[in-house]
């Protein structure tokens, strides 16, 4: 039997976790399919097909796959769940939705959130906001998967191309459709995948403080911006940035966390860092328990000498 990994696609552009999702099923030791759905999908699958390890990419493009609706999508995937014994999606909000349908659809269970697969039938996942993890081994016939994209290696982009393969898609008579769609467009890395992250919380104090400190920052260390979640529900930052058990996961090379005291549910989306660095006025805050570099002060006077220093 063989894998199919469902692509995340933005803006008719492949997801950036497709490359680690893909690398993640390659551990399962059977052929990778990709699968790419929407109404504009042909420059996403193009780009799959250069994946390294991906066997064909599967396009199905129906309008009824656009706009990132769960139901379809998992309707699709059973469709083609003749072919698949291994269904495999990152776990972002597309994913933690499908993919439960799916499992339902199917009637097996779901392994939320992979971090290791270990072999076909064991893999190891998060548990208690990170607190623990958990190896869990599964009998299922078929594995359904929602993949942590951060904890894999993304494949490599090679030369040779998978071939594309059009599928035929049976359409719900009573799909949820999708009345508006709102995109934030940003210059900035993806949250999830950058290399360097910029955190700030809720001792920004207001959304003018976190945009006009943060961003110059962000700017001059090409990172993405980041947010505790004291900060989104005081309106700094929007909600779409936060990081956490009940935001995103990252795991950049560099995360700096500022004016972040570091609750549990922060550290659960950002302690695979691979460096962390912190500033705090509070030296006895939670956070230095986790930073391999600390600086103890006031972010208003911090940011800026930081943000002059790496200008010049
Ligand atoms: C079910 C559940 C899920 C949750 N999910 C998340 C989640 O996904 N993400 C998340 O972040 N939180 C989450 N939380 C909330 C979490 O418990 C904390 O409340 C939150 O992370 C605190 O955010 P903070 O560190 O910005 O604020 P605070 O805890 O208020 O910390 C502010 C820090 O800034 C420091 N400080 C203040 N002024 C300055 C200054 N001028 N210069 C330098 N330092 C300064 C203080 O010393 C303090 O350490 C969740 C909570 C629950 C119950």
């Amino acid at each position: 039997m063989a894998s199919l990994v469902l692509a995340e696609v933005q803006s008719g552009d492949l997801g950036p976790s497709v490359a680690r999702v893909v690398s993640a099923a390659a551990h399962l030791g059977a052929p990778v399919d990709v699968l790419v759905t929407g109404s504009q999908a042909a420059k996403a699958a193009a780009a799959a097909t250069l994946l390294t390890g991906v066997r064909k990419v599967l396009v199905a493009e129906h309008p009824q796959l656009s706009g990132s609706v769960s139901e379809p999508l998992a309707a699709l995937l059973q469709q083609l769940s003749g072919d698949y014994d291994a269904f495999l999606a990152p776990a972002n909000a597309v994913g933690k939705s499908v993919m439960p349908r799916l499992a339902a659809l199917l009637d097996v269970s779901q392994i939320s959130e992979v971090t290791t697969i270990i072999d076909r039938n064991t893999f190891e996942h998060p548990v208690y906001a990170g607190a623990a993890i958990e190896t869990v081994s599964v009998s299922e016939p078929r594995l359904i998967l929602t993949i942590r994209a951060s904890a894999f290696a993304p494949a490599e982009v090679g030369n040779a191309s998978a071939p594309i393969v059009p599928v035929a898609f049976t359409p719900l008579a009573d799909a949820p459709r999708v009345l508006a769609e709102t995109v934030t467009a940003s210059d900035r890395p993806d949250l999830g995948t950058a290399r360097v992250v910029v955190s700030g919380g809720r001792a920004f104090a207001s959304r003018d403080a976190f945009d006009s400190l943060l961003a110059p920052l962000a700017e001059r260390l090409g990172a993405a911006i980041g947010a505790s979640r004291a900060a989104v529900d005081s309106g700094y930052a929007p909600n779409d940035l936060q990081v956490g058990q009940t935001g995103k996961v990252v795991a950049p090379d560099i995360y700096l966390a500022i004016g972040i005291s570091g609750a549990v549910q922060h550290v659960a989306g950002m302690k695979g860092a691979r460096i962390i660095i912190a500033i705090n006025k509070d030296a006895s805050a939670p956070i230095f328990e986790i930073a391999d570099y600390g600086l103890v002060g006031d972010l208003f006077d911090i940011v800026p000498q930081l943000t002059e220093a790496l200008t010049r």
